[in-house]
């Protein structure tokens, strides 16, 4: 069985060499493929990698001509890789390479996703804090036993990362979206370190970004199917309020002679029918956007077909 590892660096000069020589003690007796991507360095990561790639055959190095972040480094190296399976890993050396034979063992359990839980986390409290709050929330909304979503240490079957198209920030989130996919998804407690070099990349910012991923992973989820759905009991809400509103002020004009109050009632009311309408047109727009990608995106969710299909897209199968 071969293990792809995919690894993105930004400005980790210090800690690329004990990782690859860790990674590769603790793989044995598997074929492996690390894949380094240097994303945008200004130090000397990129000559570290060389370095390591000189004397281990194993290595592949990608190097971006800017910083893209992680994600992107993520998504390249994915595409990259050709193991059975895909071990995503941080290359400050805060993730312990030891653990990789124990992610191994679950996915051959039968997982086809393995997350690292740093239960024991170095890390400043302003960023364990909110990382537990934000864990909680998302065990809520989408039902998932995790308690580090976010973990930069997952092992994945190939099957995962061949399905799942990753852009912005959504590496963060890429256990949630195999796990609405029908993936089985799982965790294990992994030994953290604190960093010993180089400066964390990320500070509080990113739960506010994150906040964001998870809706529009929440609304993806549950809504891309048929977005007309969500959008048009929106959008009617609003014109029931504002034809209400509307009504409210014809009485009021009939009724009561104190008049400035129900031009505002009126007007709100207008507001309110105008907005409905443009949230049903959004909606109306989404399926558009929705029908155009159907076709490329639901062969991802099969796991299995019989007969199987050979090259030359005919059934293996013998017809007579
Ligand atoms: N990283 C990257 N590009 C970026 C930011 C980070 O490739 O723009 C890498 C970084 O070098 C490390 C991993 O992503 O290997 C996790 O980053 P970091 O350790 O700063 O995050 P933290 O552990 O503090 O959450
Ligand atoms: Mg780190």
């Amino acid at each position: 069985m071969k293990l792809s590892f995919v690894i993105p660096a930004y400005n980790e000069e210090m800690t690329i060499e004990p990782l690859v020589e860790g990674i590769i003690k603790h793989s044995v007796p598997h074929d492996i493929q690390i894949i380094l991507i240097d994303d945008g360095s200004t130090d000397l990561t990129f000559q570290s990698m060389q370095k390591v790639q000189a004397k281990h055959p194993q290595v592949k190095i990608i190097k971006f001509r800017r910083n893209f972040g992680k994600s992107r480094a993520l998504s390249i190296g994915f595409h990259e890789s050709d193991g059975d399976i895909v071990i995503m890993m941080d290359a400050d050396l805060q993730d312990d390479p030891k653990e990789i034979p124990h992610m191994i063992e679950k996915i051959r359990a039968g997982y086809d996703v393995v997350c690292g839980w740093k239960k024991r986390r170095f890390d400043p409290w302003h960023k364990t804090f909110p990382s537990r709050v934000y864990n909680a929330i998302i065990r809520k909304i989408f039902h998932v036993n995790l308690h580090d979503v976010n973990t930069g240490f997952k092992a994945f079957r190939k099957e995962v990362i061949q399905n799942i198209p990753l852009y912005g920030e959504m590496h963060r989130l890429i256990a949630i979206l195999a796990s609405e996919m029908g993936f089985k998804v799982t965790e294990i407690p992994v030994e953290h370190h604190p960093r010993k070099y180089g400066k964390s990349k990320y500070g509080f910012s990113r739960f506010f970004f994150g906040a964001v991923d998870v809706y529009t992973v929440w609304f993806l989820s549950r809504h891309s199917q048929s977005p007309s759905y969500f959008f048009t009991k929106r959008g009617l809400m609003a014109i029931i309020l504002g034809i209400l509103c509307l009504l409210g002020s014809l009485l009021g004009f009939y009724l009561d002679s104190e008049q400035l109050r129900y031009v505002f009632l009126g007007t709100v009311g207008s507001v309110f029918i105008g907005i409905g309408f443009l949230t049903i047109g959004t909606g109306l727009i989404a399926e558009i956007l929705r029908r155009e990608f159907a076709i490329k995106q639901d062969p991802s969710l099969i796991e299995f077909t019989a007969p199987i299909k050979n090259e030359n897209g005919t059934n293996t199968k013998s017809k007579n």
